[in-house]
């Protein structure tokens, strides 16, 4: 109930600016958000990298109508990677990208074009682009975008949510060789018709994928918190014959950070999600709608205690 409220928050104008107005959100959204500017990111991303863990930036916005404000965003984009690349980060760090931010509800093409502009700069920096997937009605849009572009840039990134009732059906679809896969919970408002509710389903879900994945060929990225699906994730690519270097966890930035060096200092891959830039609201209010601990921090710097 509560979760529903806030993802509904999330795509409120009203609330949106009552928040960001809030003389107290600050602190909140640092926890959560590296900072507004490329210079905040670069930074985050070299202590991160420092720690032995891996990176991936987002440069924030979302749900974008406006093909000049998409333009704004590539170049957002193309920015940063340059960025990365001088200064010497972009081994260790990748970029995601949200489709909608790209102007995907306004015409696919012109998002495809947006995202193909921001690989060839991945490519030409020597990293690589991820895909977020968003609300349940891009999904099938967001893997025509991917299979275009991964004709000519075979190293750009999946994203599949368990959640959805295909979820299963999406990894065994993605799980050829050389194909790059995350794999999370699902962080948007879904229909029963779609997607699972119950959070135990979700789990099952979860781990029916995990295993599809590390089963195939491709290079699974697990993106979740949850301790005992990190379990069963390094148990199954043990199953599966998998080293620490075949695979990948990722988890989001501010969450768990110790966990994140724990593993890491263990020998694994490790990636934190790092968004960045002005436009922090909508993530900030998927991730209060994730954890009520979260909701608490953010009701008490709300109320200035
Ligand atoms: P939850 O069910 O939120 O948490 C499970 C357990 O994890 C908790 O019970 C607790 O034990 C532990 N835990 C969680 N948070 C904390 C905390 N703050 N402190 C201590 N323990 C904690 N969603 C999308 O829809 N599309 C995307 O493209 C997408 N990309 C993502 C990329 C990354 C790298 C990550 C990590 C998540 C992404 N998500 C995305 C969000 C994801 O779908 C989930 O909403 C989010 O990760 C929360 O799910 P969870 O697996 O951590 O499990």
């Amino acid at each position: 109930m509560l979760r529903q409220v806030l993802l509904a928050a999330a795509r409120s104008d009203g609330v949106r600016r009552a928040v960001e107005t809030a003389p107290y959100t600050r602190g909140v959204v640092r926890r959560f958000v590296a900072g507004e500017t490329l210079n905040d990111a670069l930074d985050v991303t070299r202590t991160l990298t420092g720690d032995r863990l891996l990176v991936t930036l987002d440069h924030l916005g979302e749900g974008t109508r406006d093909p000049g404000q998409a333009e704004t965003v590539v170049k957002g984009y193309t920015d940063l990677l340059e960025r990365l690349a001088a200064a010497g980060q972009s081994a260790r760090a990748e970029v995601s990208v949200k489709l909608t931010a790209l102007g995907q509800a306004l015409d696919e093409d012109l998002a495809t074009a947006n995202a193909r502009r921001i690989c060839a700069a991945a490519r030409a920096a020597g990293t690589t682009v991820t895909l977020d997937m968003e609300d349940h009605t891009t999904v099938a849009s967001t893997l025509r975008v991917l299979a275009a572009l991964r004709r000519d840039h075979p190293e750009t990134g999946a994203v599949v949510q368990a959640y959805l009732r295909r979820a299963e059906e999406y990894c065994g679809e993605l799980a050829g060789a050389g194909s790059r896969v995350r794999l999370c919970k699902g962080a948007y408002a879904a229909p029963e018709s779609v997607a699972f509710t119950d959070r135990a389903e979700i789990d099952k879900s979860f781990v029916r994928c995990t295993r599809v994945l590390m089963a195939g060929r491709g290079y699974p990225m697990l993106a979740t918190h949850d301790p005992r699906l990190i379990e069963i994730g390094g148990a199954l690519a043990l199953l599966n014959d998998r080293g620490p270097d075949d695979f990948e966890y990722q988890m989001l930035y501010g969450v768990r950070p110790v966990e994140q060096r724990r593993l890491a200092a263990g020998g694994a891959r490790v990636r934190v999600y790092v968004p960045y830039g002005r436009e922090w609201y909508g993530y900030l209010m998927r991730r209060l709608a994730e954890r009520p601990a979260n909701l608490a921090f953010f009701l008490r710097a709300l109320a200035g205690r």
